[in-house]
This record gives C-alpha cells, sequence and structure tokens, in this order.
C-alpha cells in the first residue's frame, strides 16, 4: 500500500463542480486582478474569523510581510519570536529591516515558551511573532499580556492555524494583526500561492492594503513603500469553494488525530511523544508530529512500507546558514527547539484519510517502534 502524505485528489474530486464552475466564471469576466471574487473571498474569510477586516495576499509570507511594514516595524527594532518554525517567520523580519531575537519553545507544544519572553526584551523590542505551529494555537493571552505591560505589537504567524480555536475565538484574531497562508499544502490550500491578512483597525487595514498596491493611496500616487502583494481572482474563487467544505474538513481533521493518539497512547519508547493539545485549544492539524528517537530509521522503515513522513522543521531558524551569520539574535539556551528539530518527524495527515489507510499506517508507526 502506497500511502498520500495529504490527498487534495479526493478533495478536488468532492468539490470539482463548484471549483470547476467558479473558476469558469472568472474566465468569462476577466478581472484576473481585483475582481470581485477577491472582495467576496475577504468578506467570508473575516465572517469566518470574526474580524473586521480581512486582506488576501499573495502568499504567507506576504501575509506576514505586509503588517510589519504597515506597523513600522524596521531597522533598529528587535522582533521576539520563537526558534523553532518555517524561516519565512524570520525571513520577513528581516526582510522588514528589523533583527528577530529567537527564544526556546515549550517542549510539549512546541509553540513559543511564553515564561522565556519577557527576559528577551530590551528597549529596541518593538513587537511579538508567536507561531501557531501545527495547527494549535499559542498562548496568546500570556503574549498578548506581555506585550501591553511593554507597549508592544503581537503578529500572530498563523499559516498553520486558519480555522484553529483558542478559547473559543479563531486564530487569525487573536492579537492586532494576524497572518494566514493558502499554500496548498495548508489547512485551507488554494491553487497556488497564496495567504491573508486579519486584522480589527481601520487604519492599519487601509494601510496594509495600500502596501499590498505598491503603497498607494490612489493608482500611481505612491505614499508608502509598498509591495506587489495581491492574491489573484482565481485563486479567491478557489478558496470560495474551498470554504464551503472547510468546517467539516476541521471536523475530520480531528478525527483522523483523535484516532492516532488513541492508538499511539499505548507506545512505550524512547523520546517518543505524540501531539499535546491544551483543554482551550481546537487544533486544525497542519502537521500531526510525533518526537522519534532515531529518526532516521523511523522514516526509513515507514518509508519501505509506503508511509511518507516529513520533518517540520529539521533545523532551527537560527542555525540556517544565512540566519546563523546574519539573522538575529538567540535569546538564552533554545535547546528544546534544537531537541525537537532533531527528533520531530510528521505524519500524513488529510481530512479524507479512510480508517482502512489510517490503520495500516498506525500498524506501521507501532512496528518501526519497536
Ligand atoms: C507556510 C508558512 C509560512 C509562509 O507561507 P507561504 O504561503 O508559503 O509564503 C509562514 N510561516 C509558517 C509557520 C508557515 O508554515
Amino acid at each position: 500500500m502506497q500511502v498520500p502524505f495529504i490527498d487534495l485528489k479526493t478533495q478536488y474530486k468532492a468539490l470539482k463542480k463548484e471549483i470547476d464552475s467558479n473558476i469558469q466564471k472568472v474566465l468569462d469576466h476577466g478581472a484576473y486582478v481585483n475582481g470581485p471574487e477577491v472582495v467576496e473571498c475577504e468578506k467570508k474569510l473575516a465572517e469566518f474569523v470574526g474580524s473586521k477586516y480581512a486582506l488576501t495576499a499573495a502568499s504567507g509570507t506576504d501575509a506576514l510581510l505586509i503588517p510589519m511594514m504597515a506597523l513600522g516595524i524596521g531597522p533598529g527594532d528587535e522582533v521576539i519570536t520563537t526558534a523553532f518554525s518555517f524561516i519565512a517567520t524570520a525571513e520577513t523580519i528581516v526582510l522588514a529591516g528589523a533583527t528577530p531575537v529567537y527564544v526556546d519553545v515549550d517542549p510539549k507544544t512546541f509553540n513559543i515558551d511564553v515564561s522565556k519572553i519577557e527576559a528577551a526584551i530590551t528597549p529596541k523590542t518593538k513587537a511579538i511573532a508567536p507561531v501557531s505551529l501545527y495547527g494549535q494555537v499559542a498562548d496568546m493571552d500570556e503574549i498578548n499580556a506581555i506585550a501591553k505591560k511593554h507597549n508592544l505589537f503581537v503578529l500572530e504567524d498563523s499559516a498553520q492555524s486558519f480555522g484553529a480555536m483558542y478559547k473559543g475565538k479563531r486564530s487569525c484574531n487573536l492579537s492586532i494583526v494576524g497572518g494566514t497562508s493558502f499554500f496548498p499544502a495548508k489547512p485551507l490550500g488554494c491553487y497556488g500561492d497564496g495567504g491573508a491578512i486579519f486584522c480589527n483597525d481601520e487604519k492599519l487595514h487601509i494601510a496594509m492594503k495600500e502596501i499590498r498596491e505598491h503603497g498607494s493611496e490612489v493608482r500611481y500616487y505612491h505614499t508608502r513603500l509598498g509591495v506587489n502583494g495581491r492574491l489573484d481572482t482565481l485563486q479567491c474563487a478557489i478558496i470560495l469553494a474551498k470554504m464551503q467544505r472547510y468546517p467539516w474538513e476541521i471536523e475530520q481533521r480531528n478525527r483522523v488525530a483523535k484516532r492516532y493518539s488513541q492508538a499511539f497512547a499505548a507506545i512505550k519508547a524512547k523520546d517518543f511523544s505524540f501531539p499535546f493539545v491544551h483543554e482551550h485549544n481546537t487544533s486544525v492539524w497542519a502537521q500531526y508530529t510525533l518526537t522519534v528517537s532515531d529518526r532516521a530509521a523511523f522514516i526509513k522503515t515507514l518509508s519501505e512500507s509506503g508511509v511518507p513522513t516529513s520533518v517540520h522543521y529539521p533545523r532551527i531558524m537560527p542555525d540556517q546558514p544565512w540566519y546563523a551569520k546574519h539573522g538575529g539574535r538567540v535569546h538564552g539556551d533554545v535547546s528544546h527547539a534544537r531537541w525537537a528539530a532533531d527528533h520531530c518527524v510528521s505524519l500524513p495527515m488529510y481530512p479524507d484519510m479512510d480508517e482502512k489507510t489510517q490503520d495500516y499506517v498506525i500498524e506501521k508507526v507501532i512496528q518501526a517502534l519497536k
């Protein structure tokens, strides 16, 4: 049996009618950029998240960079973030001109360890940029409280957590601004690159909208430094179709995760762990990630049985070659993050995974750990 890591084909088949007809509508009206589906998509996204405003963006990376530019985060500023994330988290801080300051993760959730944040604050600190990793929201109440005390911005990197719940509220709407990604492999994906930004502040929303459009207030009149950060109409039309099924997909992702966790609860192996989710959180399971002691052997054994795995992420951001030279400062010791980078491994996870396929994965995981 060859198991897919994610299965977008079954999803497409289930939505084929809606997706095809939404695409055809765009081809017929021809407004490929800034078309009516963009506005409609943003309205639906804001409704879903519960925020006042939503802006689609060309990628999750732009959905992080644009808010930083709008908030005036730049040279001389420090932004506190986790050491353990996809590189775009640190990259956008550097692109904005600021310095990332990395702190360690909580070894249970692999999200930023909030008890380490305050000690990393300096007079240069301008913002905290937590990541809601693997689909579970970071400890936003604690982070917002620290930010309030020290007068800092909080930008949630929600690239992996669109749709996740935290104490009854949606990810992306838990701080001054949140940015998500619609990269195809994310919980809600489009058919290319894409992202979105959420906020409740009108001035910030307008600034971000202008930055997304080359910093123009009106066409050919540029009052700010901007980027071309728009999401095209076709992608918005696809997201509109996919959003109809997304609440069901979140339930299914949780069904799959629950079955995995029930099966793995009995495993006693060195360094083995399966995901811990706080009671106040509902994850969207961007990844279902284990830790194992001999990762290379584990991956090889599973792969020989037709079970693909993936490593998110094999190297912490401050240890990436360019970043080790230029990109920021590590605060204190980041040993939990380094340990995670050495031991984490993600299993196949998608809403349409049937029980037979999952039982096969479970059997192979248990065998590999014996
Ligand atoms: C995917 C991802 C991004 C970047 O999103 P893109 O759409 O690929 O640009 C940023 N941060 C995290 C944590 C991600 O997983």
